[in-house]
């Protein structure tokens, strides 16, 4: 589409994101709550919802939704009511999902997300509400028949509404990446879009700029990674902006993403949607939220992203990228705090987690928690290369790696043992230097000819004949001094 069309055009996007509640049990009943499971083993008749059966709500769901309603800054509400969700479908043998319709235990929350002007932006939460979860149907399993697997009928479900808030496609994916972050901080989902864990609905409209009535909107289904929601919303601001141009009028349906193809599908129209028919569920009475649960809650709440964000940027003095690059996983991020226990290099341990350590555990497809060398051994290479023991180089390419292989072993020892220590004695770096002029004679006759920039060159030099261990501040000096004599 050419540039000056799209730039007529404003789109708007409200996100529906459903996460899967990682509690021992289902919502409602005692039925296990567990991914990859045997097909239709985690199944009784309260799941079923057979005759005689009544559901028993699962206090974790409720300590959860209270865990997301306080990160987010949401308004908790005191009354639990619940409600049945209606409707036919063969991976939902009760007939209706319990949910919360009208009554919402979070309204007002807030995401906050990274903005093209480096600066933060706020998204809306209209609610956040507790509900259960369908079974599967299979449809590529068997060849003529869709197979069903009710472990998940019951899988306790927190749904977040965003408002109509977001304006781009990349806001969209930079608020699902904080929204896929913070239930990980939160220990309260897995956040994994791939195994379907957490699952995003788009609502989007377009409008001309300058318009304060929104458009129509049209909801997109189906998209499995955050890439892919990116993708869809790109695809659909472009095909309701060209269909406006056309003359003609969006129709307010709901869309089928096709991931190979990168296109949105209609699967049916507004006429078409479902009438679910809710009533407010008989066998679940209203559930008291006191305000001592949120308070215990709230002392149990871990560091969030954002505090250690504006924490690392703010006292510790790292750029928004190193900070975002430390927050983006909880594990890494905790690693850092255990390094900067011990050390008030700030950078200089962020340097060490985001280089070496990282690569080391990218390389192998490691957890931080399967990393062998702790914090501590850590924030001693990060002392040992200030107090200049040794350079950051041979703490990097010779010590680091002797640590991976020997975890235990004291960092200063392994240098002293592999002879590593830096040299800063200057009569020995002088006999270096010496030698490297006498190697070098043109490259010393370009220097005093007043080509100064090949004091790198000396340098490398010198580091090569000391093997590395020269002091490279006390070098630098004496080598510049021996050049001009
Ligand atoms: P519905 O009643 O169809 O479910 P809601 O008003 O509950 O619609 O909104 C559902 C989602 O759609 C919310 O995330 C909301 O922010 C978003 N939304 C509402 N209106 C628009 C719009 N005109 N354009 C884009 N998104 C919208
Ligand atoms: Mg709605």
């Amino acid at each position: 589409m050419e540039k000056n069309i799209r730039d007529k055009y404003q789109a708007v996007i409200g996100l529906e994101v459903h996460a899967q509640l990682l509690t021992k049990t289902k919502a409602y009943s005692s039925d296990l709550n567990e991914y990859g499971a045997r097909p239709n083993t985690n199944v009784s008749p309260v799941t079923l919802g057979h005759p005689g059966t009544l559901p028993v709500m699962n206090k974790k769901t409720i300590e959860y939704a209270i865990r997301l309603g306080l990160a987010t800054e949401s308004a908790i509400a005191e009354h639990q009511h619940f409600a049945r969700k209606n409707y036919f479908y063969p991976d939902l043998p009760k007939g209706y999902q319990i949910t919360q319709d009208t009554t919402p235990i979070c309204t007002g929350g807030k995401i906050y997300i990274p903005s093209e002007n480096g600066e933060e932006k706020v998204i809306g939460l209209t609610r956040i509400h507790m509900e259960e979860d369908a079974g599967k149907s299979i449809h590529d399993v068997d060849v003529f028949d869709t197979l069903v697997d009710l472990n998940r009928a019951g899988v306790p479900l927190l749904e977040i509404v965003s408002e109509p808030d977001i304006r781009s496609s990349e806001e969209a994916y930079n608020y699902l990446s904080e929204v896929r972050k913070l239930v990980r901080y939160l220990d309260i989902c897995d956040g994994n879009m791939e195994e379907g864990s957490l699952r995003c609905d788009a609502n989007i409209s377009v409008m001309l700029k300058g318009s304060t009535v929104f458009g129509t909107k049209v909801e997109v289904k189906n998209m499995n990674s955050i890439r892919n929601v990116q993708k869809a919303i790109e695809f659909e601001i472009n095909r309701q902006i060209e269909a406006i141009e056309a003359g003609e009028v969006i129709a307010q349906e709901t869309r089928s993403f096709d991931a190979l193809k990168g296109i949105t599908i209609s699967m049916r129209s507004k006429e078409a949607a479902n009438d679910y028919r809710y009533f407010p569920e008989p066998d679940l009475p209203p559930i008291v939220v006191r305000q001592e649960q949120i308070e215990e809650v709230r002392k149990e709440m871990p560091a969030l992203p954002r505090e250690l964000f504006l924490k690392y940027t703010g006292m510790y003095g790292l750029s928004d990228y190193d900070a975002r690059n430390l927050t983006d996983s909880k594990d890494l991020a905790l690693y850092y705090e255990d390094i900067v226990k011990e050390t008030k290099n700030f950078k200089g341990a962020a340097n060490w987690v985001m280089g070496a350590v990282k690569s080391h555990l990218n390389q192998y497809g490691l957890e931080v928690s399967e990393f062998p060398v702790s914090a501590k051994n850590i924030a001693r290479l990060v002392e040992i290369v200030d107090e200049g023991k040794v350079s950051a180089s041979i703490a990097n390419q010779k010590i680091f790696p002797e640590l991976l292989a020997n975890p235990e072993s004291d960092p200063l020892q392994v240098a002293e043992s592999l002879n590593l220590i830096q040299d800063s004695d200057e009569s020995s770096i002088q006999t270096f230097i010496e030698e490297v002029i006498k190697q070098h004679p043109a490259e010393v006759e370009r220097y005093r000819n007043g080509e100064k920039q090949l004091v790198g060159f000396f340098m490398g030099q010198l580091m090569r004949v000391s093997g590395g261990k020269a002091d490279p501040k006390a070098a630098n000096s004496l080598l510049r001094k021996s050049l001009e004599e």
